[in-house]
């Protein structure tokens, strides 16, 4: 009985490694026939005018690819941030391109022609007709370029000391000046009826005062347009 038993155990165990035995060639089988089977690297599919060196090689990217060095598309895993960057750049200039001189006031211009640098070549402080005729009629822009030459010119692509831009002129025009009488007529009604009407002495002494402070204002304008150039 107990003999019986043993040997069929015995057996049992046997099948089952038989089983495992052929399950192991089994699966060997399909590991050899997976390899040989094994399906060629399709090419990635790209939108029509793209440069696959801008895009990341998928294949790389998930481990491995078989082309190497050969390989059309790109093994640089940061190529997708840098052409990010590249699309930011063509952004930039669309946005530059929109922004035209008509929408400008003499700071922000005057901010643009010292961001252009002027021309290099330039040897004279004769400013270039060109470019003032480009001021004028506001076809200057982030993208102008001076038809005598380019960067050639020779002339300064600089404002003038003391440029004040058209529109910006036309704008200070506009401002209603006060006259003088009317200044002190105003005066006289915010300080009520009992005051101490104005005399030459005092209209003088005002006057004065007054035009020195004007006369600052203009100097300190100066000196920071000078100190630009
Ligand atoms: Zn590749
Ligand atoms: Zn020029």
């Amino acid at each position: 009985m107990a003999a019986g038993n043993r040997k069929a155990q015995l057996e049992k165990e046997k099948a089952k490694q038989d089983i495992e035995a052929k399950k192991l060639a089994e699966q060997k089988k399909k590991e050899e026939l997976a390899e040989l089977f094994k399906p060629i690297q399709v090419a990635q599919k790209i939108p029509f005018g793209t440069d696959p060196k801008t895009v990341l090689c998928q294949y790389f990217k998930a481990g491995s690819c078989d082309k190497g060095t050969k390989c059309k598309f790109s093994h640089d895993l940061n190529i997708e941030r840098k052409t990010a960057k590249k699309d930011l750049y063509t952004d930039t200039r669309d946005d530059l391109q929109a922004d035209t001189m008509d929408k400008w006031d003499q700071s922000k211009l005057e901010e643009v022609v010292l961001s252009k640098q002027g021309n290099p070549r330039t040897t004279t402080d004769i400013v270039c007709k060109h470019f003032l005729e480009a001021i004028e009629n506001q076809k200057y822009g982030w993208f102008w370029e001076c038809p005598n030459g380019g960067m050639e010119c020779k002339y300064r692509h600089a404002l003038p000391p003391g440029f004040v831009l058209k529109s910006q002129k036309k704008k200070d025009d506009d401002k209603e000046e006060i006259s003088i009488e009317d200044f002190l007529e105003t005066e006289r009604h915010k300080l009520g009826t009992n005051l101490t009407p104005v005399n030459l002495e005092t209209f003088s002494a005002w006057k004065k005062t007054r035009q020195v402070k004007q006369e600052a204002d203009e100097a300190a304008k100066r000196k920071a347009l000078e100190s630009r150039w």
